[in-house]
């Protein structure tokens, strides 16, 4: 259902992306649509809705439906569905990729990772009816205590911009192994990613109403966490959207777990290996042109570390712009970005390498490529806010505790990492940094199935993980059934 034709990086055109309700592609109520803009030409590929209250009251009603029928349907039938989204997710893997690259501007490698990425989540989801068993135990004379974990009911999931199909991956599978039926609200920027899964999700077998997709913007958010039946609610995006919708949500005791944005530090210390450190924060800074909540943003270089810095200033000037690293998603976001890097340098940073104005030949979409700036100091915006774009600030430091402690007072805590020959200096930082995922040696730490994804500070508000067993028990509520099948000849305290 609606191919999407594209092989190389040349524009296509795209159909419009509408709601997927009640197994059936619907217009939003409005009638208001949006472009969904190609950022490596800047060219509109297609439109999306831009739904409200009434489409999401209709796509809770097509998910309360349907709840019946798949909470009764045997975990293991559950799971088989995921076993077939896999399989059909990599018959459609260049598909998946191409698209992937051409909403959100990733170049093919790092679309085709994200893919793969997702396709994992998909796993770990297939595999829960092997390792999601209750507890029982026998409590007292006679008297059996059993848990077993039960679908929460209608859920939601609120995703950004960045990885179109990877993040709602790492909320469907255990949301629907679990047995509850889904709304997905997928960033208005990157719709097709959610339209394509969607038609997977059919294709593999889901019932019509288990997994609904409502497009648009605030409003459909809105909606969804004000929404009543809705039991919990995921989202992951900025740590302003983040707070907002934890707050909302709270206020009607909603289950709620809102995944923020970041400020990731890497410190090298002076042991750290040249080669490995150097390739290491490179890729780590511009993958996905620093579009990603673990990106390297801020490399604390702890005393001499200056043949690490060569070595990472002439790895960087050899990237290719469109090749190696993809386009920026919005001209706002290229605003923000240039911004950051035009008040560091009036600071007094020293721009190593300037990505500000470069052009892809043959793709005029929006551009920033790869950036250094050194000398940036604490209290200067590259160092302490969110860039989210190619831009690592290079912060000296005379020490190791020095360089814990700037990495302390930011208010994130997504990741952290250290670079070092010695496990004494690596479990030192490890168990001062404040981050909730930590590398060594490693610059995007993220954690793979079956281990959980999750921040800290404000990088998440709410309790637990997204992904992995956390997934798990976020979208279900433990049940305790306690029984007594004999009269006890003695009594206990539970006669
Ligand atoms: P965003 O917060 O602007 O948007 C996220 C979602 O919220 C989208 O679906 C959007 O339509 C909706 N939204 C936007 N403004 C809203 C408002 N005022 N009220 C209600 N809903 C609103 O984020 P983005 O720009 O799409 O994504 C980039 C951000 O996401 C970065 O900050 C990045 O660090 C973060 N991110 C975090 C993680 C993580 O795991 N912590 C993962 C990916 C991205």
């Amino acid at each position: 259902m609606f191919p999407f034709a594209a092989r190389s990086y040349d524009f296509v055109p795209y159909v419009e992306c509408r709601n997927w309700i009640g197994g059936e592609w619907c217009a939003a109520a409005g009638g208001e649509e949006l472009e969904v803009i190609n950022p490596r030409h800047g060219r509109a590929m297609g439109r999306v809705v831009v739904s409200g209250a009434e489409d999401v009251e209709r796509a809770v009603a097509a998910a309360r439906a349907a709840f019946p029928g798949w909470r009764a349907t045997p975990l293991k039938d559950r799971a088989q569905v995921l076993y077939r989204l896999k399989q059909l997710m990599e018959r459609d893997l260049e598909e998946l990729t191409w698209l992937l690259s051409h909403e959100n501007g990733k170049v093919y490698g790092q679309a085709r990772g994200s893919v793969l990425k997702g396709i994992e989540c998909v796993e770990y989801g297939a595999s829960l009816p092997n390792i999601a068993q209750g507890t029982q135990l026998d409590v007292s004379r006679g008297i059996n205590c059993e848990v077993t974990y039960e679908p929460l009911g209608v859920c939601a999931g609120i995703v950004p911009f960045n990885f179109p199909t990877m993040v709602p991956l790492w909320m469907l599978p255990q949301a629907l192994v679990s047995g509850n039926t889904f709304v997905l609200k997928p960033s208005e920027q990157v719709p097709y990613g959610a339209m394509k899964l969607a038609t997977l999700f059919a294709e593999a077998g889901l019932p019509a109403g288990v997994l609904n997709v409502v497009n648009g913007t605030r409003a459909a958010v809105e909606a969804l966490v004000d929404h009543e039946e809705i039991r919990a609610v995921a989202f992951v995006g900025s740590t302003r959207v983040a707070r907002l919708v934890y707050a909302r949500g709270a206020k009607q005791g909603k289950r709620l777990l809102c995944l923020g944005g970041a400020k990731n530090h890497l410190i090298v210390a002076p042991d750290a290996d040249p080669e490995l450190t150097a390739e290491t924060v490179v890729a780590s800074s511009y993958g996905c042109a620093g579009q990603r909540c673990m990106a390297a943003s801020v490399m604390l270089a702890v005393g001499d570390v200056q043949g690490i810095i060569d070595r990472m200033v002439a790895r960087t000037q050899a990237m290719e712009l469109g090749g190696d690293m993809g386009a920026i998603i919005n001209p706002a976001a290229v605003e923000r970005i240039v911004g950051y890097i035009d008040a560091a340098e009036r600071a007094g940073a020293k721009v190593l390498v300037d990505g500000r104005g470069a052009r892809v030949a043959g793709a005029p979409g929006y551009w920033v490529g790869p950036t250094i700036l050194d000398h940036v100091t604490p209290e200067m915006p590259a160092a302490c806010e969110e860039i989210f774009g190619p831009v690592l600030s290079i912060v000296r430091t005379p020490s190791i505790d020095d360089a814990i402690a700037i990495e302390n007072s930011n208010p994130y805590g997504n990741a952290a990492a250290i670079f070092t020959t010695s496990g004494a200096v690596a479990r030192y930082v490890i168990e001062r940094v404040s981050a909730g995922m930590c590398g060594v040696n490693i610059g995007v730490p993220v954690p793979r199935e079956p281990f959980s994804f999750g921040g800290w500070n404000q990088s998440k508000f709410g309790h637990g993980d997204v992904t992995g067993y956390d997934g798990f028990r976020f979208w279900t509520r433990p049940r305790k059934v306690t029984s007594r099948w004999e009269i006890a000849k003695d009594a206990t305290w539970m006669s």
